[in-house]
């Protein structure tokens, strides 16, 4: 007999997701590794393809995420925000945050050369030391400054404050490309409050030019800091209201940390060992009714390495889930679900593609569907359909029979899980 309060284990290979390689034979790397954990869980499971947005889109780990975890990214602050929380720092209401990294120059100073630097990190933090670099006045604009701050790799924090509203309605700095030049950040056409958002793009400006100038006269390769993902700190419903679950990500990526802190989940070390990280993400069940265990390392591989690589390290991680697959076939109160936040192509020069990812949903009572290997083309011919990126934890928590009949009103507000948490007609009366 199961009982009442199943937990989620949610397994997320980053950027697992591939095309069909040539130096694979046509298969794509999670196609063609050796995966004896990830089929079982494939063989005893419901599976399927899912697109995380709407088909074709690409998508960033933070947005995906968003999305795996039941909401909508209007809903909360935009990168730069959960980047800042990521590493610890608690953005003040009515700033303006992005993310940024320092880049080299082309010799005509304005085009972008080189946006993946790679110094020492003590050449960077004095580089971030630097005035003009450490700190921008912005005259045009009452009482703003632009900052930054270095967080790790080439990488920090730009944050706009200042006298009057700022807005991160702006376009990124950061061309996202070599070979591109710098952009002059402006209001994004569906800036709500135009007049904030060319106040933040006039800082951001600012702040390009004042960083170009001070790394000038500086030995090393960086040339100015390129911003982008202007976000402003908003509330959020937290995860524990929006889904009835006590919850913990397990997430070494920064701007997971952040969503996750950002959500009210717990967060916990992943340790870098993948076996580690396995016995890490058992411990948390113990405590949490729904884990988020993250690999981010195929994402990496694919970016890095190429398909081969990409192959190896899903075959390292499936080496590694020996007892996870074992807790998953055995334990009738735990429902698992492995599943790719993107699809990484390892074989183009693009980030990231809108092809679906796989889903595996293992859990007593679920209708198996007789596909009994895991990747991309087998989870395809499996049973699990139509499921989108922000439908998967409602679907997980209906196999786990945490929702209910649709149309019961327990409480004011409007929620899909079986709380006990509503208001008894006789608190504190004795009953006569
Ligand atoms: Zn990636």
């Amino acid at each position: 007999m199961r009982g009442r309060d199943r937990r989620i284990l949610l397994v997320l290979l980053d950027g697992a997701a591939d095309r069909p390689s040539p130096a694979l034979d046509g298969r794509t790397p999670w196609e063609a590794a050796d995966t004896p954990n990830l089929d079982r869980l494939a063989a005893a499971g419901i599976n399927g393809t899912m697109h995380v947005a709407q088909p074709g889109v690409p998508l960033s780990s933070d947005l995906a995420h968003t999305r795996l975890f039941g909401y909508d990214p209007t809903e909360l602050p935009g990168r730069g925000v959960l980047e800042a929380r990521g590493f610890g720092r608690d953005p003040p209401p009515g700033s303006v945050v992005c993310s940024a990294s320092f880049a080299s120059l082309e010799g005509d100073g304005r085009t972008v050369a080189d946006r993946h630097l790679a110094d020492d990190a003590a050449d960077f933090e004095r580089r971030s030391a630097l005035p003009g670099v450490r700190e921008a006045d912005v005259p045009a604009v009452d009482g703003c400054t632009a900052s930054f701050e270095y967080t790790w790799k080439n990488r920090g924090l730009v944050e706009v404050t200042a006298d009057e509203v700022v807005s991160p309605a702006v376009t990124d700095v950061d061309p996202f490309a070599e070979g591109l030049p710098v952009i002059a950040s402006e209001p994004t056409a569906d800036a709500a409050d135009a007049e904030a958002a060319e106040r933040t793009a006039t800082a951001l400006r600012t702040f390009t030019r004042s960083t170009r100038d001070a790394l000038a006269g500086v030995d090393g390769p960086a040339d100015v800091v390129l911003s982008k993902w202007a976000a402003t700190p908003r509330g959020v419903e937290a995860f524990a209201d929006r889904h009835g679950l006590d919850a913990a990500s397990l997430t070494p990526k920064p701007v997971l940390t952040g969503l996750a802190r950002t959500l009210g989940m717990s967060h916990r070390a992943a340790p870098d060992g993948y076996d580690d990280r396995a016995a890490a993400a058992l411990d948390a069940l113990g405590s949490h009714e729904f884990v988020h265990v993250h690999y981010p390392e195929p994402d990496e591989v694919a970016h890095a390495a190429g398909p081969r690589a990409k192959r190896d390290e899903i075959a390292a991680i499936d080496a590694s889930l020996a007892t996870v697959t074992d807790r998953a076939l055995d334990d009738p109160d735990l429902v698992t679900v492995v599943t790719a936040d993107h699809t990484t192509p390892s074989t183009e020069d693009v980030v990231h593609s809108g092809e679906p990812v796989p889903v595996t949903i293992v859990a007593d009572g679920v209708r198996v569907d007789g596909v009994e290997r895991a990747g991309e083309r087998p989870a395809a011919r499996g049973d699990l359909r139509g499921v989108r990126g922000r439908d998967l934890l409602r679907t997980a928590r209906a196999v786990a029979d945490r929702i209910m009949l649709a149309g019961l009103r327990r409480t004011p507000a409007a929620r899909d899980y079986p709380t006990t948490a509503v208001r008894p007609l006789w608190e504190g009366e004795d009953r006569e």
